[in-house]
């Protein structure tokens, strides 16, 4: 089987390695094709592309987009995007303003419950001084001996009810597949099972979706237990949305390393079928 892996961050957003470092990785995994999908920047791209190009690997680009819906946040990956697309590029830069904001009233509401420092901490841990995101916040937490782990960091601190969190409004769903498709990219919601909708909001999601041209639905994720995959696999052929696998990468030492999920069910239609990137890979001798 083709080993293809259509969600992972490099150190552009909140993952760890540089984008070429990721591509390494992805290589040594025996990963084929990569969709590099970092969060609300694409920045990454033209360097990942480089490094696959070297090590003869197809590189995919992608991102992550934040959106705000249904009272939740929910990420729409966008795969096979013009990363110099301006309609995209000047979308994703609004979001990136909307991070720096937020970051002032996170690293205030932590300041309430007694935490200081945490603007200065979390941005030392971004690369990307304009993608300052929850997972910087954290891993300075982690560090600061708030909390033994990323896990934990966000059962007490960054989430809903909790020090650290605070609202935030991202961009709409129509901004985000709008802007994906502008760009020539086929947009796939992330990690489904993440969402604390109920059954008949998550239906409306995925009508709401569908609606705007979305097309795609991550079935294969390291956000989703094994025993979900098959319920999202129904769900993605009950809304005839093709199915994605992606590892969700971000560390070495956090969550599920790259290519190393199981293959989508055979039932799924995958989001790379026809994929002209993907032809090379199905050459007749490999046939
Ligand atoms: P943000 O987009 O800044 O709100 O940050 C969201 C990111 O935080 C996600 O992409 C994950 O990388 C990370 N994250 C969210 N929840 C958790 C969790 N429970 N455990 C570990 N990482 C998490
Ligand atoms: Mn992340
Ligand atoms: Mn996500
Ligand atoms: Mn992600």
């Amino acid at each position: 089987m083709l080993n293809i892996d259509l969600h992972c961050h490099s150190n552009v957003s909140d993952g760890v390695l540089s984008p070429a470092d990721v591509v390494a990785r992805a290589a040594a995994n025996g990963v084929a094709v990569l969709a590099l999908t970092d969060h609300d920047d694409v920045a990454g791209i033209a360097a990942a592309r480089v490094a696959a190009d070297d090590v003869g690997m197809t590189l995919i680009a992608g991102v992550e987009v934040s959106v705000s819906w249904g009272g939740q946040t929910v990420h729409i990956v966008g795969l096979r995007v013009d990363p110099t697309h301006p309609e995209l590029a000047v979308g994703l830069h609004s979001i990136r303003l909307g991070r720096i904001e937020r970051a002032k009233r996170m690293a205030a509401d932590l300041a309430r419950s007694g935490i200081h420092g945490a603007y200065e901490g979390a941005f030392d841990y971004a690369t990307n001084k304009q993608m300052v995101g929850r997972t910087h916040f954290a891993r300075w937490l982690v560090a600061q001996g708030h909390a033994p782990d990323m896990r934990t960091t966000f059962k007490r601190y960054l989430t809903r009810g909790n020090p650290g969190y605070v609202e935030h409004e991202w961009t709409s769903l129509e901004n985000a597949v709008g802007w994906i498709r502008a760009s020539g990219g086929m947009a796939v919601i992330a990690h489904p099972g993440r969402y604390a909708f109920n059954a008949r909001q998550l239906h409306l999601l995925l009508d709401a979706f569908r609606a705007l041209g979305g097309e795609g639905i991550e079935v294969i994720t390291g956000s989703h237990h094994p025993s979900e995959y098959g319920k999202f696999a129904d769900l993605a052929r009950a809304f005839s949305l093709k199915a994605s696998r992606g590892a969700d990468f971000h560390a070495p030492d956090e969550g599920v390393d790259i290519g190393r999920l199981p293959a989508l069910p055979h039932y799924c239609q995958p989001v790379w079928q026809g994929w002209p990137e993907l032809a090379p890979h199905f050459s007749p001798s490999m046939a």
